[in-house]
């Protein structure tokens, strides 16, 4: 796909994690040699990481759900930390970008500041979420996607792409090669929550979802070799 100039890559937070806690390097260290052969062709790849595998913002009769949300969107940000040292470590330049100020871990995100740092080759981590409660990172990726021209948002999953039923639990269930995010907002497909999906629909903005697990995923998304499922705008 020589037309995708620059993409924003969702990593979820739980699929980097190892069940025993902490984090699994060699998975981490493949998706940043995938990305570094897509940044060495000359794409802007941006990074967004969920916080799962530290925490779900949820309220209960002891927090509050903003206060459950803030610690949610800092989880994001330690992911982001950890996964730009891996980035590092393979080769990449990196930067973290956050909503709100982190002191000198982070820098603030403004659009211009995230285009000086793809100008110069770096693979920028857009971490902390919207800075909102009650928001997700499904949310914050399509936000950053919209406001950095991206030309797609490249969705990485424990799944292969879109069914149309759940494939564990039905054998039967067919696989979409493309679906318009009409049909996936219609049919609440939850392949990203339905705000994003929304944000996704009103700005035309295309998602390929894909197995993480699936050797090359990453850089065979952007070629002839995909075999997840686009959906269309
Ligand atoms: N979060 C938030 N605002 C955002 C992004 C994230 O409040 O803009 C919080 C929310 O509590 C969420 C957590 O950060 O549950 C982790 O984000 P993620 O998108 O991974 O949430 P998940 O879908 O795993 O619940």
């Amino acid at each position: 796909m020589d037309n995708i100039k620059r993409v924003i890559l969702k990593l979820s937070g739980e699929a980097l994690a190892k069940k025993e806690g902490g984090y699994n390097d060699e998975l981490i260290e493949n998706i940043a040699n995938q990305v570094k052969t897509i940044v060495d062709k000359g794409t802007d790849v941006g990074v967004v990481i969920g916080g799962g595998n530290y925490w779900r913002g949820r309220s209960n009769d002891n927090i509050d759900r903003t206060k459950a949300d803030q610690i949610g969107m800092l989880a994001t940000i330690m992911n982001c930390i950890y996964v730009s040292e891996i980035f590092r470590s393979q080769g990449l330049k990196t930067n973290i970008l956050t909503p709100f100020e982190c002191g000198s871990m982070t820098k603030l995100f403004s659009k211009d500041r995230a285009n000086k740092y793809f100008e110069k080759g770096m693979v920028v981590f857009f971490a902390g979420g919207t800075g909102h409660p009650y928001f997700s990172t499904d949310t914050g990726i399509v936000l950053r996607a919209i406001e950095l021209d991206a030309d797609a948002i490249l969705l990485a999953k424990a799944i292969d792409g879109i069914y149309d039923s759940d494939p564990k639990i039905n054998p039967e269930a067919k696989k979409y090669d493309t679906i318009s995010i009409n049909e996936v907002v219609e049919k609440k497909l939850g392949v990203i929550d339905m705000t994003a999906s929304v944000m996704c629909m009103e700005n035309k903005m295309p998602l390929m979802v894909f197995g993480l697990e699936e050797e090359n995923s990453i850089v065979n998304a952007l070629s002839g070799k995909f075999n997840g499922t686009v959906v269309t705008v």
